[in-house]
């Protein structure tokens, strides 16, 4: 690389020549003029001493000219050669800056395109909003290409199309049925055909149409697992652009970790509302949702139910049989109840119930039936014979919940005195005989 110094060194040695050169010239001059119109008074006489004289001048200066002339152009070619370096020089500087500008240019767009897609996504509340994210995000991505998510169904068995952008109506996309049948969900790794008709093209991209001459598929991770491909088909053979794949490549990682997120959200949702061992709701979920239901619905019945003489049941069979006696009492009480009901693990042996715009003489009606079901249940199961009491009540939208569960409750209570298994009303809702006589004995 040139220096400024340098430079300024070459013009001053170019600027030392041309001065030396005149001064060289005038001192020559003036020295061979009198010598050689000496020599030619010597050798001549008339317009012979000038011929003479000249040609002395001549033969003196000529060689001292040309040595002068060859050294001040070669100074001269010098300084070209420099100027030729820097200008060089100045021209790979810029090119280099440009190349720079494009770089940081692309990262810019890219880097925004980042920050937009995780604020898309931050937004999205539920899978559906996410697919939509991904579709819109696809379009920005590759606009001319036919571009889809697919995403492995709950038995990773089966890929479904999930986001498309670019298709037409209809248009089906990547035959791809299963992850383990997609190059690039089985590597865990971004593909790229260039051309349909490479040998090593995918074949699933071979056999579509001449409408997907190439295409890019990038695979979809969620918590760690290799669950789905982004696919994106172009209409030509080419090597896609390296910012659409780093934008496609950053959609998948970015869409895949919030898909990822939300369903870590719901699972743990799911764990906190239900108990592990009946798969019921748990009481504080039952709570909450008989809140909501009280708003919704002006008239309720509300039901508690407790296994009788359970304690003997496990210490007859042990504990063991006692869960599995737990899980089959709730899932006859869960087959017995209407989709709309509720039904809760309150704790240990006991469940509650809920039934919307339900009476407690019909809700009571519904009780009785479940003692049948249990036989037939503990018959083809092998466990012992079990019964329930059950007390209920009902509850309007200006009900209190605590006191609506202690009603339910002391009619369960009742219930036990009574002698068990078998189903109580609460008294202050049986204001005639006409109504005791209705009760399921
Ligand atoms: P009652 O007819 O008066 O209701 O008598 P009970 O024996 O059913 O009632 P008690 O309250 O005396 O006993 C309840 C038993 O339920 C005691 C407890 O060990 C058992 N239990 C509570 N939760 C579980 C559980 O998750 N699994 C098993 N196997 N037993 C449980
Ligand atoms: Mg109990
Ligand atoms: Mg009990």
């Amino acid at each position: 690389m040139l220096t400024d110094a340098q430079w300024d060194d070459a013009q001053r040695e170019r600027d030392k020549v041309g001065r030396l050169s005149a001064t060289i010239g005038l001192v020559l001059l003036g020295a061979q003029t009198p010598a050689a119109m000496w020599v030619a008074d010597q050798l001549g006489h008339g317009g012979w001493r000038y011929v003479i004289a000249a040609a002395g001048a001549l033969a003196v200066g000529l060689p001292l000219v040309v040595a002068i002339i060859r050294y001040s152009s070669r100074e001269s070619a010098k300084t070209d050669g420099r100027l030729r370096h820097m200008s060089h020089q100045l021209n790979e500087a810029i090119m280099a800056a440009g190349e720079e500008a494009a770089r940081r240019d692309s990262q810019a767009i890219r880097q925004k395109f980042e920050s937009h897609l995780t604020n898309a996504l931050d937004m999205a509340e539920g899978e559906r909003e996410i697919f939509e994210v991904v579709e819109r995000s696809m379009a920005v991505a590759v606009p001319e290409a036919k571009s889809e998510l697919l995403l492995a169904d709950n038995s990773h068995a089966h890929l479904v199309r999930s986001a498309a952008a670019g298709f037409d109506p209809g248009e089906s996309g990547c035959p791809v049925d299963s992850p383990d049948h997609c190059p690039a969900a089985r590597r865990a790794q971004v593909q790229i055909f260039a051309d349909r008709d490479d040998l090593d093209a995918c074949p699933k991209l071979r056999h579509r149409d001449a409408d997907h001459a190439s295409g890019v598929c990038i695979p979809v991770s969620i918590m760690g697992r290799t669950v789905g491909v982004i696919h994106s088909a172009h209409g030509s053979p080419r090597v896609p652009p390296e910012e659409q794949v780093g934008n496609l490549s950053t959609l998948a990682k970015l869409a895949g970790a919030r898909i990822g997120l939300l369903r870590a959200m719901a699972e743990s949702q799911l764990q906190a509302s239900t108990d592990s061992l009946t798969g019921l709701m748990n009481r504080r979920s039952f709570e909450e949702r008989l809140s909501e239901y009280r708003r919704t619905y002006r008239d309720m019945a509300v039901a508690m139910a407790d296994v009788d003489h359970f304690k003997e049941l496990n210490d007859t069979y042990g504990h063991e049989t006692g869960d599995r006696a737990l899980r089959m009492f709730a899932r006859v009480l869960r087959e017995s109840l209407r989709t709309d009901d509720l039904l809760c693990r309150f704790g240990g042996e006991e469940f509650a119930m809920a039934f919307p715009s339900c009476s407690a003489i019909d809700a009571a009606r519904c009780l009785s039936k479940v003692h049948e079901r249990i036989e037939e249940a503990t018959s083809v199961s092998g466990l012992p014979l079990l019964s329930a009491s059950y007390g209920v009540t009902e509850m309007t939208p200006h009900s209190d919940l605590v006191t609506v569960l202690g009603r339910a409750d002391s009619a369960l209570f009742t219930a036990k005195r009574e002698g068990r298994n078998r189903v109580v009303v609460d008294p202050d809702l049986l204001t005639n005989d006409e109504v005791l006589a209705d009760l399921p004995s």
